[in-house]
């Protein structure tokens, strides 16, 4: 069988560059085209099978429109969208397969996972906290993962009152995320660390394949790993 043909918009970025380094050892995918800001996406997804980007919320309408119009599945990265970048993913995702995740590395997936067992088994007893911490130049903040965890916790609490949620963007951090379970008399914490991009960039390709196999829909990495 032939290599699927990746489109990656945000090809020259740290998350670009990362796909493009994991894509090199993988030899069931091939990125046949990249683009960068100020670049028509028009032309390059024609002759791909499946888009991924790692770009800018403001590029995610286009992007999603694009993908929806040449029926191409799409796994999409980016994070820090408005509520009106969202809704463009949720009308994309009725045309085509659409893996949308916060954090593509298995162990944040994980982590979601225990956050949501962790606040089931602890109870409301316990104060939530969110500590996330990122490279300088991150622009979004909270980040998309903190978002997320943050989610489960208020399904689990059902919105009972708000979580507070903590952003440190220092240095070149790649990502840290901590979630804090603090009682009386004892607290838990469970920390994620990424030490590089390498895992988002192996799990974004893992839900390019998935993708292909697909019917239309609005997924995530939850639902690529089986988790
Ligand atoms: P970056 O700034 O290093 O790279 C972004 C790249 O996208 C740049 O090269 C920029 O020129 C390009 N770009 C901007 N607008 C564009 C447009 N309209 N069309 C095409 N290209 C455009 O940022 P990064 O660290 O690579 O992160 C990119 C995004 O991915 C951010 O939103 C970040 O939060 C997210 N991210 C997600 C995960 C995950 O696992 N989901 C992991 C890391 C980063």
């Amino acid at each position: 069988m032939s290599a699927a043909r990746i489109l990656l918009v945000g090809a020259d970025g740290r998350m670009g560059q990362a796909v493009v380094a994991a894509a090199a050892q993988d030899p069931g995918l091939t990125i046949t085209a990249g683009i960068e800001r100020g670049d028509p996406i028009g032309p390059a997804i024609e002759s791909c099978d499946v888009v991924i980007d790692f770009s800018a919320a403001d590029a995610t309408e286009a992007v999603c429109q694009a993908c929806a119009q040449y029926g191409k599945p799409l796994v999409l990265g980016t994070t820090g969208h408005s509520a009106t970048q969202k809704e463009a993913v949720v009308a994309a995702a009725q045309k085509i397969p659409l893996v949308f995740a916060a954090n593509f590395s298995v162990g944040v997936n994980v982590l979601f996972a225990l956050t949501r067992r962790a606040a089931e088994l602890l109870g409301d007893d316990f104060d939530l906290e969110v500590v996330e911490m990122h490279h300088r130049t991150k622009k979004d903040a909270p980040s998309g993962t903190a978002k997320r965890l943050l989610e489960i916790l208020q399904e689990v609490r059902r919105g009972q009152h708000a979580i507070p949620a903590h952003s440190i963007r220092a240095g070149d951090i790649v990502g840290e995320h901590t979630v804090i379970f603090a009682g009386a008399g004892e607290r838990l914490e469970l920390t994620h660390r990424a030490a590089s991009r390498e895992t988002f960039a192996v799990g974004a390709l893992r839900a390019a394949r998935w993708a292909l196999e697909q019917p239309a829909g609005l997924y995530n990495m939850e639902d690529v790993l089986g988790l």
